[in-house]
């Protein structure tokens, strides 16, 4: 499956996460904002540092407004499917 985000809005959800993961899931183990930290060249890998952009809406458009930085540890824990 190709990813839901061209580069250039999942390079902006990088820099406006802070290179830290956006998630908010609260059956997660994190309370509040996950944080972890992410590594931009990563993106789409299953390794330390790995992540991916991410729909806040699966149906929505492929926009900033729609995109959340999601390390791969929220990624496993059922973020984004
Ligand atoms: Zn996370
Ligand atoms: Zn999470």
């Amino acid at each position: 499956m190709p990813p839901f985000f061209p580069d250039d809005v999942a390079k902006a959800a990088f820099i406006r996460s802070d290179g830290e993961c956006e998630c908010l899931n609260n059956t997660h183990k994190h309370y509040g904002r996950c944080n972890n930290h992410l590594t931009f060249v990563m993106r789409g890998l299953d390794l330390p540092g790995g992540w991916e952009a991410v729909p806040i809406d699966a149906a929505g458009p492929p926009v900033l407004s729609n995109c959340q930085a999601i390390c791969r540890d929220c990624l496993a824990n059922g973020n984004g499917s």
